[in-house]
């Protein structure tokens, strides 16, 4: 860390400070300009509280030169960390597009959209049985009852099931019916102790950026996850909140580049909760494919004007076909499949 002094601090104010960093455990070194002074903290400046060094009598700022984390960051590690899903590799050369209905509804719609996104060629499912609604009289989803629902209607097609975890107390739930991969939601991407849980164990997890989160705090939260010894993380960019009224979310295109240079984990795209249109869909996936996503999640219900959830913003399982062949071109014309 750099701590640059005001010009006017004076000796004690300087010495206050260089003691401050010899109690995190680290060493002080002192660069006089005619100016003002700099002090460099050397070590682990992990270890060091910013706000305590900011607050100290004659400092005028404060500055990291190390990102505060460590696991999820490329700088600690190279090349691209494939997630593998029972054989299937997300984050290498192959695109992988996840579909399925926003939540669990019924068995014949839950057998009708496996087949659906299995032949539309997508290898992974979703479906949300536990659902955050915005009104608490609004369909909460199926709960365990759903997850068996759809354990049945993926295991036919060999197709992963993907679906979100909303409160630590379930994951034995989840864990007892061996979900492949645990979906943290925007409205969880800072429920710590949620993402500590997950941690622990050993499942893939896909990360939603917080409708309001910064890249760095999304970044941390990962951290929070990987700190545990889950490294198995999966980001997904899926729209934040602005000034625009337009459409549901706006989808941060330029997340993608960001967190491919941040991080070596895997990075992939909701475009359906982005744009809250079906409409929309298309372009934002294919927008998010040549920006280098490594993955779709996109909602699709076998008949999205009967959907509980999200209804406007479902493709067909045709839009879902057609779908997957543009974005075979978009994929081949980067230099990665489909
Ligand atoms: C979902 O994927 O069904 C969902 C609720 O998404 P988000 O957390 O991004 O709103
Ligand atoms: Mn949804």
């Amino acid at each position: 860390m750099i701590i640059v002094m005001n010009n006017g601090a004076n000796e004690e104010q300087i010495d206050g400070v260089v003691k401050k960093i010899k109690e995190f455990g680290l060493e002080a070194n002192i660069s006089r300009g005619t100016e003002r002074t700099v002090i460099g903290a050397i070590g682990d400046e992990r270890k060091l509280d910013q706000e305590l060094i900011d607050a100290l009598p004659g400092v005028e700022q404060s500055m990291h030169i190390v990102k505060p984390y460590k696991i999820v960051a490329r700088e600690w590690h190279k090349q691209d960390s494939i997630v593998d899903i029972m054989g299937i590799k997300l984050g290498g050369n192959q695109v992988q597009i996840i579909a399925g209905p926003c939540s669990v509804e019924t068995q014949p719609q839950m057998d009708a959209a496996a087949q659906y996104v299995h032949e539309a060629g997508c290898r992974l499912m979703r479906g949300g049985a536990f659902k955050p609604r915005t009104s608490p009289y609004a369909f909460q989803g199926h709960g365990e009852e759903g997850l068996t629902m759809f354990r049945k209607a993926a295991e036919r097609y060999n197709l992963p099931m993907v679906t979100e975890l909303m409160d630590a107390r379930q994951l034995e739930t989840f864990m007892k019916h061996d979900v492949d991969v645990i979906q943290i939601g925007t409205r969880s991407m800072q429920n710590f102790d949620l993402l500590k849980e997950v941690g622990r164990i050993n499942k893939p997890v896909i990360l939603k950026r917080g409708m309001s989160a910064t890249i760095s705090e999304w970044l941390m939260a990962a951290e929070y996850i990987a700190a545990g010894g889950n490294h198995n993380i999966i980001f997904c960019e899926r729209g934040i909140r602005t000034f625009e009224t337009y459409y549901r979310n706006v989808l941060d295109v330029t997340a993608i580049p960001v967190l491919k240079k941040e991080t070596h984990l895997p990075v992939i795209v909701d475009p359906s909760h982005a744009g809250g249109k079906a409409w929309m869909v298309p372009a934002l996936s294919r927008a998010a494919i040549a920006a280098g996503a490594d993955g779709l999640l996109v909602e699709m219900h076998p008949t999205p004007c009967e959907a509980w959830c999200d209804a406007d913003q479902a493709l067909t399982p045709q839009e879902l076909k057609d779908l997957m062949g543009t974005l075979g071109m978009i994929a081949n014309a980067i230099g990665r499949t489909l």
